[in-house]
């Protein structure tokens, strides 16, 4: 099999944009930094790296006749927003357990911003106390019969869609994408810098740019503040992913490269470098950026170049992976 075998449901746009950002890699003084655009992908409810996902799992989902899309993630998830505006759009219902992952003091957190998009989209949206953990949950599993008791066909989708067989094609596909807008700009990025919690985001690149000739590095940069977790996540899905697009060799424990250093001690809470990181997009290049996951992965990148760990004659392509409606949830940073 190889990543054209599977069959893709369209949810995007086409090809995300890649752009350079000047002014942020003048000010940092080292390498070039360019961004690839998820949250301009699509014109579902804002997009995100889950639609990319998606548009391999949809088609299973419709073939095994399912009317309800159950998923799965904090109050505030990009990932079961993206659930929900793709079962609207295609005529599926959304079934969602939204824990409680972050330990945030914001008294419209289960209101504004992913939740409410949701809810709009006709999500049936069930809060439920729990805390983060990016692995199967039995209140998940309770969704999934719920649904099944009460005459639907549900369709589980896991936390941001990666302990799901299918999870790490979305961005196998990305790597090959990457691949021929290459060749149009007359660019290579030798680095790529990817946020990573649930792991298949940054698990489905490996497994794409594995077979490519070029090596790169693909480096991880962990928000989860459960390290060993998301790492062992992003190994096995890497793994299992390179299998299913037919890569004929092993991948070595060096290409699964998740770094941390920028998650601080919680995932969902901004540390000094996460406002920094935030500052500097947007004051420097308009370019807007979440908290909880690109706000630390752009610390990381910050810091690699600055401490040219990625020299000064890189080119580094960094994945805006979405999430800026979860500011709305962060309503006392940056007053
Ligand atoms: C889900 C998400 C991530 C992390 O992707 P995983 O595949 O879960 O590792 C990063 N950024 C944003 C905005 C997300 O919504």
């Amino acid at each position: 099999m190889a990543i054209t075998d599977f069959e893709r449901y369209p949810l995007t746009f086409g090809p995300s944009p890649i752009h350079d950002l000047p002014r942020l890699s003048r000010h940092l003084g080292g390498a070039t930094i360019w961004a690839k655009r998820e949250d301009c992908n699509s014109g579902l409810a804002f997009g995100g790296n889950k639609t990319r996902k998606l548009e391999y799992i949809v088609p299973d989902a419709i073939a095994q006749g399912a009317d309800t899309l159950v998923s799965i993630g904090g109050y505030q998830s990009n990932h079961t927003r993206q659930v929900a505006a793709v079962a609207a759009k295609i005529g599926m219902k959304a079934r969602l357990v939204q824990e409680n992952w972050v330990d945030w003091p914001d008294p419209l957190s289960d209101r504004v911003g992913n939740i409410q998009l949701s809810r709009i989209m006709g999500a049936d949206v069930r809060l439920d106390k729990a805390g983060f953990d990016i692995g199967i949950r039995s209140s998940w599993e309770q969704a999934i019969k719920d649904v099944e008791e009460s005459g639907g066909k549900p369709y589980p989708i896991p936390a941001g869609a990666s302990e799901h067989h299918l999870g790490g094609l979305g961005f196998a596909n990305w790597a090959y994408e990457v691949e021929r807008q290459e060749k149009e700009l007359g660019i290579f990025f030798d680095t790529i810098i990817v946020c990573t919690v649930t792991g298949s985001t940054h698990a489905g690149m490996i497994a794409g740019f594995a077979g490519q000739d070029h090596p790169r590095r693909v480096i991880g940069i962990d928000a989860s503040a459960t390290i060993e977790k998301t790492r062992d996540q992003v190994g096995r899905i890497a793994r299992h992913t390179a299998e299913l697009i037919g890569l004929d060799r092993e991948l070595r424990d060096e290409e699964i490269d998740v770094r941390e250093g920028w998650a601080g001690d919680h995932y969902g809470i901004p540390v000094e470098s996460t406002m920094e990181a935030i500052r500097l997009s947007g004051s420097l290049e308009g370019m807007i950026i979440d908290p909880v996951y690109e706000g630390k992965s752009m610390a990381g990148l910050i810091e690699l170049v600055r401490t040219k760990e990625i020299p000064a004659t890189s080119n580094v392509l960094y994945a805006h992976l979405g999430g800026q409606l979860a500011l709305n949830a962060y309503s006392g940073l940056f007053r």
